[in-house]
C-alpha cells in the first residue's frame, strides 16, 4: 500500500504545483490596468500614423474593410444598400450623367460627393462589387478632371472660387485609396494641394461655407502628409488654418445672438463640422490649448441648446436664441457631421468621452431620422416630437415641410445621410500607438488587424449592445502574440466587470477610461465585459425641471401610436406623414420616492431593431396626463414647469428607446399628487 500511495501523492502534488504555477502565470500575464487615454509615445508601426513633426495620435484609423460589422449594425448597411443610399441615383437629379462632376460643364456641387463619400464606404464595408464599380466610375471622372495647375472637379466651382465641394470629394478619394491602394489618389491630392498652396491668399477660402468648413480640407492635408511626407503640406496647413473661420474663440456670443439669422457660426451643420478644427491643428502646433478650446466650445453649445437626450443640440437651421426647448430639432446632416467630428476627435485626443458622445447620437438620434426600411428620411428630428406632418405649422426657422419622411426631399440630408452608419461602423475599432487594438465603440463586429510584432489577429465581438448589457470578445491568432487590448469603459457606467477566460480581472474599471488587457494572447482567448447599467432619471433643471430616462447607452421615450399616411412620392419611393394615435401629454409621476421606472421586457434584437414594434428593450413608468400641455399649431408645446398639474389616474406607460420612436416624448415634466 505504502508504495502505491506515495507515488500517487507525489503525482498529485506535482499536478497541483503545475496548476498553481500556470494560474500564477495567467494572473501575471493578464495585468488589467486602466488608463484615461492610450499612450502616444511612438507611432503605430503597422498603419499610417502622424509623421513628425505632427503629434503622435493615441488612436489610429484602420484601413476601411478591417472592421466588419455584424448583427443589427450589418442590417443597417444592408438596408442602406437596398434603400435610399444604394438606389439614390434612381431619384436624385444630382446623380445623373449630366452632373457637372461628369460633364465638367454646369453645376456639380456638394450633393454628389456627399453621397459618394458614404456610398463608397458602404460598398467597401459590404464588399459589394456593384457599389465599388459605380463609386469608381464617379471617382475616376473626378481624377480625370484634374487640370494642369492641379484644380479638379466642375470648373464652375473654380469660377465661383468655391473649394467646399472638393473637400467632400477628397474624403471619398481617401477611402477609395485605403480600399484599393490606387496611387493616382496621392498624385491627385498632391497636385491639388499645390494648386491651393499657390492661390493668392485672398482666394483661399474667401467666404461662404468653405470658410467655416476649412477643417475638412486641413484634415485631408494631414492625411496626405502622413503618406507622402511632402513638407509644403505643413505650410499649406498653416495657411488653411489661418484662412478658416476662428473656431478657437467661443461660438456663442452676444453679437451673434443678435444677428443669429446671418451668423454662419450659428448654422447647425457648420458647428457640427467646424468646431473640431482647432483639435486638428493641435496635431501640428502641439498646443493643448487648441484641444481645450474644442471641449469648451462643445460644452458651450450643448449647455445651452443640448439640454435634452440624444446628444444633439437644437438648431432647426441655425441656433436661435430663446429656442432651447427639446422640441426644436436637429438636422440629419448635423447628426452625421457631429459623428464624423467625434471620430476625428477620438483619434486625435484618445479621450473616450468622444466615443460616448458618438454612441449617444448614433443610438438615440440617427435611427429616428430615417424610416425603418431606410428608404426615406426627414430634415429635423427632435427629442420631443409628436407629429411628423407635412405642414409648416411648426416653430422652425424654415417654413414648409421638414418633418414628414420623404425620399425626394431635403436635398443635403438626402445625400449626406449616406455617411452616418458607414463612418460609425468603420470606427468601432482603432489601432493604438503601442501596436495594440482598441474597442472604442461597441456593436457586433469583427476586426482583422496587425498587432504587436506584426502578427495578424482577428477579434470577434459578440454583443447586442446597445440593447444588451454584455460584450464578448474572442481572439483568433496563428501563434501567441503580445499586444495590449484597450476596452472603452463608457462614461455612463459606474463600474464594469472585466473577465478574462471566465475569470474576473482585478482593476479599477470606472466609467470614462479604458481597461487595458496586456498579455501574450493565445488563440481562443476570451474577454467579457459586463456593463450592468442602471435606470437613471436625469433632471434638466434649466428646462423648467424636466426629466429624461436613460439606461446605459440608450435614452427612452414614451411610446406613441404611429399612423403612417402616404401623401406623395411613388409606390417604390413613397412619402409619409406620421401622426399620433395615442395621447402624448404625460408627466412622469413622482411619488415620495421620485419617478418609478422599471425594466419591463427584453428580447433578442430583430433584424431591424429601430422600430416601436421591434424595440428589444422596454421600460414602464408611472405617469399621469398633464391637460395643460398642448399642441402649438402641429408642434408639441414647450415642456411645462415641474411639478406640472396632473389629472386623472396614475397610469403605467411604456417607454421604448428613443431611436426606435419616430414620434416621441423623451423630456417629461414631473407630476405629483
Ligand atoms: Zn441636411
Amino acid at each position: 500500500m505504502r508504495y502505491v500511495l506515495v507515488p500517487a501523492l507525489l503525482l498529485a502534488l506535482i499536478f497541483l504545483q503545475a496548476r498553481v504555477g500556470s494560474l500564477a502565470d495567467e494572473t501575471r500575464q493578464a495585468a488589467a490596468a486602466t488608463t484615461p487615454v492610450p499612450p502616444s509615445a511612438a507611432p503605430n508601426a503597422h498603419y499610417p500614423s502622424n509623421r513628425p513633426p505632427l503629434a503622435v495620435s493615441p488612436l489610429v484609423k484602420l484601413p476601411i474593410g478591417a472592421v466588419e460589422p455584424r448583427g443589427w449594425l450589418m442590417a443597417q448597411l444592408h438596408l442602406m444598400r437596398d434603400g435610399l443610399t444604394g438606389r439614390l441615383a434612381e431619384i436624385s437629379p444630382f446623380l445623373k450623367d449630366d452632373s457637372g462632376w461628369a460633364t465638367l460643364k454646369g453645376k456639380g456641387w456638394e450633393e454628389l460627393p456627399y453621397w459618394l463619400k458614404g456610398y463608397g464606404d458602404l460598398g467597401y464595408l459590404l464588399k459589394d462589387a456593384g457599389i465599388r464599380r459605380e463609386t469608381e466610375r464617379w471617382l475616376f471622372q473626378a481624377i480625370r478632371s484634374q487640370e494642369r495647375d492641379g484644380f479638379f472637379g466642375p470648373p464652375e466651382n473654380r469660377t465661383a472660387r468655391d473649394l467646399w465641394p472638393n473637400m467632400v470629394m477628397l474624403a471619398a478619394l481617401q477611402s477609395y485609396y485605403e480600399a484599393s491602394g490606387d496611387r493616382r489618389v496621392l498624385s491627385l491630392m498632391s497636385r491639388y494641394f499645390q494648386f491651393e498652396f499657390h492661390l493668392p491668399v485672398e482666394e483661399l477660402l474667401p467666404g461662404s461655407w468653405q470658410k467655416l468648413r476649412g477643417g475638412e480640407n486641413l484634415e485631408s492635408v494631414y492625411w496626405l502628409y502622413n503618406r507622402s511626407g511632402e513638407s509644403f503640406l505643413l505650410d499649406l496647413a498653416k495657411r488653411l488654418f489661418a484662412r478658416t473661420s476662428d473656431w478657437t474663440s467661443p461660438i456663442l456670443t452676444p453679437a451673434r445672438d443678435k444677428d443669429w439669422v446671418e451668423s454662419s457660426f450659428y448654422h447647425g451643420v457648420n458647428i457640427a463640422m467646424g468646431f473640431r478644427q482647432p483639435a486638428l491643428y493641435f496635431q501640428q502646433v502641439r498646443d493643448r490649448g487648441y484641444l481645450e478650446a474644442v471641449e469648451r466650445n462643445y460644452r458651450q453649445v450643448m449647455d445651452r441648446y443640448g439640454r435634452q437626450p440624444g446628444g444633439m443640440f437644437g438648431a432647426d437651421e441655425n441656433i436661435r436664441p430663446g429656442k432651447e426647448d427639446p422640441r426644436q430639432g436637429a438636422e440629419t446632416c448635423t447628426m452625421v457631421e457631429f459623428l464624423a467630428s467625434f471620430a476625428s476627435l477620438l483619434k486625435v485626443s484618445g479621450d473616450p468621452v468622444w466615443a460616448d458622445r458618438a454612441e449617444e447620437v448614433a443610438f438615440n438620434s440617427l435611427p429616428a431620422s430615417m424610416t425603418p426600411d431606410l428608404k426615406g428620411l426627414h430634415y429635423l428630428t427632435a427629442a420631443n416630437l409628436i407629429s411628423c406632418d407635412r405642414t409648416g405649422e411648426h416653430d422652425f426657422q424654415n417654413g414648409g415641410t421638414l418633418l414628414s419622411f420623404d425620399p425626394w426631399s431635403y436635398r443635403c440630408c438626402q445625400h449626406n445621410v449616406a455617411v452616418g452608419w458607414p463612418y460609425f461602423a468603420e470606427h468601432l475599432w482603432l489601432a493604438t500607438s503601442d501596436n495594440g487594438l482598441a474597442a472604442v465603440l461597441y456593436a457586433p463586429s469583427e476586426v482583422r488587424a496587425k498587432v504587436g510584432d506584426g502578427a495578424e489577429v482577428v477579434v470577434s465581438e459578440t454583443t447586442a449592445y446597445p440593447f444588451g448589457d454584455t460584450a464578448e470578445f474572442m481572439v483568433s491568432c496563428g501563434r501567441p502574440v503580445d499586444f495590449p487590448l484597450y476596452l472603452r469603459i463608457p462614461g455612463w457606467a459606474a463600474r464594469i466587470r472585466v473577465l478574462l477566460n471566465g475569470r474576473p480581472l482585478q482593476g479599477d474599471f470606472r466609467g470614462g477610461r479604458y481597461a487595458v488587457v496586456r498579455r501574450s494572447w493565445r488563440h481562443g482567448d476570451q474577454v467579457r465585459l459586463e456593463f450592468d447599467p442602471a435606470i437613471e432619471v436625469v433632471a434638466w433643471p434649466s428646462i423648467r425641471g424636466a426629466v429624461s430616462v436613460r439606461r446605459g447607452p440608450l435614452w427612452y421615450a414614451l411610446r406613441i401610436g404611429e399612423d403612417w399616411r402616404r401623401y406623395g412620392g411613388t409606390d417604390e419611393w413613397p412619402a409619409y406623414e406620421i401622426l399620433p394615435t395615442t395621447p402624448w401629454n404625460y408627466g412622469l409621476y413622482a411619488g415620495d420616492g421620485g419617478p418609478e421606472v422599471r425594466l419591463a421586457s427584453r428580447t433578442t434584437p430583430p433584424y431591424q431593431p429601430w422600430t416601436p414594434e421591434g424595440a428589444p428593450i422596454r421600460l414602464t413608468a408611472k405617469a399621469r396626463r398633464v391637460p395643460g400641455w398642448n399642441e402649438e399649431g402641429r408642434m408639441v408645446g414647450p415642456v411645462p414647469a415641474s411639478p406640472a398639474a396632473g389629472e386623472g389616474p396614475v397610469e403605467e406607460v411604456e417607454l421604448i428607446p428613443m431611436g426606435c420612436a419616430r414620434l416621441r416624448i423623451s423630456s417629461f415634466p414631473l407630476v405629483k399628487d
